[in-house]
């Protein structure tokens, strides 16, 4: 953790329930991992507003709705066996490979 990549517990295309801000309690599938800045975007979580400028099929302009990034620490993983928000444990198989399971149920998260 010393200004090196950070290993983030979730991953694309996981399920999160985030746990605190304005969208706490909130689910949503994370579209896309930020390993740099330890971020996540999550499908309609921490929507902010943009206003676009006016283009040629929209004179007017428009505020669009967009997702922006929030911390990874502020969303747990939902297990996928057991539905429930959990801590991941890191498990290393076949010596090197490295897969996540569930603390809660002991499930494996990532098939291999
Ligand atoms: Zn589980």
């Amino acid at each position: 953790m010393k200004g090196t990549l950070r290993l983030l517990n979730v991953r694309k295309g996981d399920t999160v329930i985030v746990l605190s801000g304005k969208d706490k309690g909130n689910k949503g599938k994370v579209m896309r991992t930020i390993p740099t800045a330890g971020k996540v975007l999550v499908e309609g979580i921490n929507m902010v507003s943009k206003s676009l400028r006016p283009t040629q099929t929209m004179p007017q302009g428009k505020i669009a709705k967009r997702e922006a990034p929030i911390l990874a620490s502020k969303v747990m993983l939902i297990c996928p066996s057991c539905h429930q928000p959990t801590r991941v444990a890191h498990r290393l198989i076949e010596g090197n490979k490295s897969v996540r399971s569930c603390r809660v149920c002991n499930e494996t998260i990532d098939r291999v």
